[in-house]
């Protein structure tokens, strides 16, 4: 039995949903041993209870005003607290932003090794084996640890959450931490996201690509996505054309993304932005072209102009 401490991440007042995956994770790992939640913050306690109901077995929280917003310097503070206190047999984090900024720190300073953006977690002879993709997305590899601490980053939406309990017991422990000088004080945060919906996390994404030809061309896509509950998505093509943000870049130089439905629009399916995506578990692709380079990966094809194509795709949606 193995006690597990996974990192909860919360955003505006609420925990991401790569908590409660991590939770999951963790479990897998334990064989049965104690799972750890820890969440750090300015004020996070109250979602202590909801990690529990998820499957933690106890939720430690470090609150401070320090640690309001995110710096790698007071979280790895806050974190290294709790690793000392609990020490426990393996650590896993959120493969996010924040999880890949801090995991490489911690693990450094513990000595320990990581195994990163692990996609699906396999037992063999009562052993924790780690799939992750290498060579973008295009081969698995599997790892297990043999020695020392198992510390690993999981890809979000991989790996799916345990059913929530909302009457499950388990303590939330609030633990004070001296968050000493940080070298880094972060002012202020300017998020950019499409409409709320974490693109890393969303089930649905629609993605355009340069035939989406303009900044306006992006409408009729983010009204789609809109519809679905989805965020929207490009590929380097359309940002570097300016037509949208760096931020919804998806690719090996962009974000990787898994999510149930990848509607790829005006998309040429260039290798670099298949590294991104190619793992979705739907993909819908819209193209002119019926030789283009997506339609290998797709699921389903569509050979058609975008514009006439999503109206059609919004109007039967609306339907449902
Ligand atoms: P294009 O290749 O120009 O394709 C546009 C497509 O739209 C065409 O297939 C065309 O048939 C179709 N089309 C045009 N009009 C319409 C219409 N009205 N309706 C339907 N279809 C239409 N790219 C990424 O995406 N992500 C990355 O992370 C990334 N990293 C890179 C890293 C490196 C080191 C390098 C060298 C390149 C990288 N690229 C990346 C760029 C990549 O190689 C491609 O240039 C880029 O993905 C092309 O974008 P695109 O498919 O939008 O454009």
């Amino acid at each position: 039995m193995k006690k597990i401490v996974v990192l909860a991440e919360a955003r505006d007042g609420a925990l991401r949903n790569v908590s409660f995956e991590a939770i999951s994770a963790g479990k897998q790992i334990s064989d049965g041993g104690e799972i750890v939640s820890v969440l750090v913050g300015g004020s996070v306690s109250s979602l202590g209870s909801e990690l529990i109901a998820y499957g933690a077995d106890k939720v430690v929280t470090v609150e401070d005003e320090k640690l309001k917003k995110y710096s790698s310097d007071g979280y790895a503070q806050a974190i290294l607290a709790v690793i000392e206190a609990e020490d426990p047999d393996g650590m896993v984090f959120g493969h996010t932003a924040l999880g890949k900024d801090l995991s490489p720190r911690i693990a450094g300073k513990l000595g320990s090794g990581l195994i990163s953006d692990v996609t699906s977690i396999e037992e063999d002879a009562g052993e924790a084996v780690f799939v992750r993709p290498i060579y973008s997305g295009k081969a698995f590899e599997k790892k297990v640890v043999k020695d020392g601490l198992v510390f690993v980053t999981i890809r979000p939406n991989n790996i799916a959450p345990l059913e929530k309990e909302s009457g499950r017991s388990g303590d939330v422990i609030s633990m004070d931490v001296e968050i000493k000088d940080l070298r880094t004080i972060i002012k202020d945060v300017v998020r950019k996201t499409t409409d709320g919906v974490d693109l890393s996390e969303a089930k649905v994404i629609v993605a355009g690509g340069r035939g989406v030809k303009s900044e306006d061309g992006f409408e009729p896509l983010k009204e789609l996505a809109n519809l679905l509950g989805g965020a929207v998505g490009a590929s380097r093509g359309a940002c570097d054309a300016e037509y949208c943000d760096y931020s919804l870049q998806i690719g090996q130089t962009g974000k990787v993304v898994t999510p149930d439905l990848y509607i790829a629009a005006g998309i040429s399916g260039a290798i670099q932005h298949m590294a991104g995506m190619s793992n979705s578990k739907v993909i819908v692709a819209i193209n002119k072209d019926p030789e283009a380079n997506i339609f290998k990966v797709a699921d389903y094809g569509i050979v058609g102009d975008l514009f006439d194509v999503i109206p059609l795709l919004i109007e039967e949606f609306k339907k449902v």
